[in-house]
């Protein structure tokens, strides 16, 4: 895997209560990992595989 590339996740793509459009980027693994926390703190989600999985399904690829 390239470490050049960087990855991110859109609130924007994700439904939420709060209209949220903050963009996480870094590598998958900043990603998932700072976006977790923030799912958890700023959207009221649960810490867990699921969580992972759903932001995973969620990353893309920064151009
Ligand atoms: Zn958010």
């Amino acid at each position: 895997m390239a470490v050049s590339v960087r990855k991110y996740v859109d609130c924007r793509e994700f439904p939420s209560e709060n209209n949220c459009s903050l963009k996480i980027s870094g590598t998958e693994e900043e990603v998932l990992a700072a976006a977790s926390q923030h799912a958890v703190a700023s959207h009221g989600h649960q810490a867990g595989p699921e969580l992972t999985e759903m932001l995973r399904s969620g990353l893309r690829e920064e151009r």
